[in-house]
C-alpha cells in the first residue's frame, strides 16, 4: 500500500513561508499584487482563480480581480495588458487560459511584461528556464518537483517517465527533471506514443498530465514506485451535488495497493501548483522593490 503524498500540507508550509515574506515586505510599504484575468464563464476556470485569489488573500497579498465578459476582443485584452505592464503596483499578471477561441493565446501571453510573468510561460521565461537561468518556472511543474524533493524521493539517476508534452506541464516538467542539478533520465510520452505501458514498467517516477481519467492502471507500473498524477477530470457522477467529481489520470483505487508513493486528486498536485503561485508573485515582488 503506497503512501499518500499531502500535497496540501506540504502546499500550506510553503504558503506558511511566503506569509512570513510578504509580511516583510510590509513593512517596507509593499504590499505584493497579482493581477488575474478572466475572461469568460468557464466554471473551472472560475473556480480556479477563485482559489487563487482566496490563497493570495490568506498570504496577506492582495488580488486585482479583472472579469471580462467573454466577447471581449483581442485589442482590449492587450491594451488592458499593456496597462497592467507600466502599472507599478500590480507585481504579477496571470492571465487564466484558457482563452475564449478568438483570442490567440501566444500573442496575449507574449505581450505580458516577463518581469510579471508569474505563470511562467512567456518565451522569455521559458527560454531562461531551458537555459538554466534565473526567471519564474512555471507553477505546476515546479510544485511537482518541489513535492519530489520535499519528500526526498530520490532523483538523481531515476528513470521519470512524464505522460504528456503540454507547453504548460509536460515539456517544461521534462526539462526541469532533466537539469544537472536534479539529474533524472527522462521519457517524455504522449499520443503518438507506441504502448504506453512498456515505458511505464521501466520507471522509477511515472507523471500522468495527459489530462484522461484512468489512464494508469495498477498493471502499467512495478511495485514500490512514484506516481505522481497532475490530471484533474471532471467525470460525471450524480451521487455529488455538483453531479461531477474530480479525478486523476491515474487509476487511484488499483495503483495505490501497488505503488510506493501516490499524489491523491484533488489534494496532490494542486495545491502545490497555488503554492508555487505564491511563491513567483512574491519574487516579482520583491525583484521589482529591489
Ligand atoms: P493538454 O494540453 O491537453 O496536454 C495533454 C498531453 O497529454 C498532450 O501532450 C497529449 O498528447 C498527452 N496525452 C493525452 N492523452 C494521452 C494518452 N492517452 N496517452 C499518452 N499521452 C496522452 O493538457 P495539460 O494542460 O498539460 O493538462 C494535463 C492534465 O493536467 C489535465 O487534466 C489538466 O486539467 C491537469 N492540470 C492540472 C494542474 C494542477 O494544478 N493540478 C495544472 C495544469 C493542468 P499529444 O501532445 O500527442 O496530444
Amino acid at each position: 500500500m503506497a503512501i499518500i503524498i499531502d500535497g496540501k500540507t506540504i502546499g500550506l508550509q510553503i504558503r506558511e513561508e511566503v506569509q512570513q515574506r510578504a509580511a516583510a515586505l510590509k513593512v517596507q510599504g509593499v504590499t505584493p499584487c497579482l493581477a488575474v484575468v478572466l475572461a469568460g464563464e468557464d466554471p473551472a476556470s472560475l473556480s480556479y482563480v477563485t482559489a487563487k485569489e482566496k490563497a493570495l488573500a490568506e498570504a496577506g497579498m492582495e488580488s486585482r480581480d479583472i472579469r471580462l465578459p467573454a466577447a471581449t476582443t483581442e485589442a482590449e485584452l492587450l491594451s488592458l495588458i499593456a496597462a497592467l505592464n507600466s502599472d507599478t503596483a500590480v507585481h504579477g499578471i496571470l492571465i487564466q487560459l484558457p482563452l475564449p477561441k478568438h483570442i490567440n493565446e501566444d500573442r496575449v501571453i507574449t505581450a505580458m511584461d516577463p518581469a510579471k510573468d508569474v505563470d511562467g510561460f512567456h518565451p522569455v521565461s521559458v527560454g531562461n528556464m531551458v537555459l538554466g537561468r534565473p526567471g519564474f518556472l512555471p507553477c505546476t511543474p515546479h510544485g511537482v518537483l518541489v513535492l519530489l524533493r520535499k519528500l526526498r524521493i530520490p532523483l538523481s539517476g531515476a528513470h521519470a517517465v512524464v505522460i504528456g508534452r503540454s507547453n504548460i506541464v509536460g515539456k517544461p516538467l521534462a526539462n526541469l527533471l532533466a537539469r544537472r542539478d536534479v539529474n533524472a533520465t527522462v521519457t517524455v510520452c504522449h499520443t503518438g506514443t507506441k504502448d504506453l505501458a512498456r515505458h511505464t514498467l521501466q520507471a522509477d517516477i511515472v507523471i500522468a498530465a495527459a489530462g484522461s481519467p484512468g489512464l494508469i492502471k495498477a498493471e502499467m507500473i512495478q511495485p514500490g514506485v512514484v506516481v505522481i498524477d497532475v490530471g484533474v477530470n471532471r467525470v460525471p457522477d450524480l451521487t455529488k451535488a455538483k453531479g461531477y467529481r474530480l479525478c486523476g489520470d491515474v487509476d487511484f483505487e488499483s495503483v495505490k495497493e501497488k505503488a510506493g508513493f501516490i499524489t491523491p486528486v484533488p489534494g496532490g498536485v494542486g495545491p502545490m501548483t497555488i503554492a508555487m503561485l505564491l511563491q513567483n508573485v512574491m519574487q516579482a515582488a520583491e525583484v521589482q522593490y529591489e
